[in-house]
């Protein structure tokens, strides 16, 4: 199993991208965002707690997240590993996650990370926003707060990463098509 992190600020195509490499290389597609959203459309206890916190732009609690992994983890089989997307968001999320994995006999082998512009990352919400009725992605003070909050609590991850040797960083400006050759580009080195 290979298993990958992909890695940018909200509006980086991480969503986008993942689909279509999850598609291409087999690969079984964990985004927290969808399962989140899903237990929100759901109506479940869990969904009502979190819809606050996100429609704020804040990240929920780790346990959350992390014990949302664990089950899929263990549910999921048949692929060719795991592409982790919008999970870690913490550094505890990604120490969280190595253990789930060195205890099964595996890792996080690499991490790609987008890199957009700010004004960007903006246009782009803002332009889904139409799309997908977001409510996170109306608000241009709360996309304000979901990139600090990228940047206080999420971006840390990259020197943890670095460190590993595992950081591969990725030009996310451009075409779809454009980015998801360069992603592609760098999987099939490890797949
Ligand atoms: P985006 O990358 O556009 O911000 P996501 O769909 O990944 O969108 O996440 C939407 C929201 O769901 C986040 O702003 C946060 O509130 C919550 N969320 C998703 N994944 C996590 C996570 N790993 N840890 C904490 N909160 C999360």
């Amino acid at each position: 199993m290979v298993n990958f992190l992909i890695f940018g600020p909200p509006g980086s195509g991480k969503g986008t991208q993942s689909v279509r490499l999850a598609e291409k290389f087999n690969l079984i597609h964990l985004s927290t965002g969808d399962m989140l959203r899903a237990e929100i459309t759901a109506g479940t206890e869990l969904g009502k707690k979190m819809s606050l916190i996100m429609s704020k732009g804040e990240l929920v609690p780790d346990e959350v997240v992390i014990e949302m992994i664990a089950y899929k983890i263990d549910n999921s089989k048949g692929s060719a590993g795991f592409l982790f997307d919008g999970f870690p968001r913490t550094v505890a999320q990604t120490i969280a996650l190595e253990k789930m994995l060195n205890v099964r006999g595996m890792k996080i082998d690499s991490m790609l990370v987008l890199d957009v512009d700010h004004d960007e990352l903006v246009k782009r919400l803002i332009a889904r926003a139409e799309l997908s009725g977001r409510p996170d992605d109306k608000d241009p003070a709360v996309i304000e707060n979901r990139i600090d909050v990228y940047k206080e609590k999420t971006e840390p991850i990259i020197n943890y990463c670095r460190e590993k040797g595992i950081y591969q960083p990725v030009k996310g400006m451009g075409t779809i098509e454009d980015i998801f050759k360069r992603l592609a580009d760098q999987m099939k080195e490890l797949i």
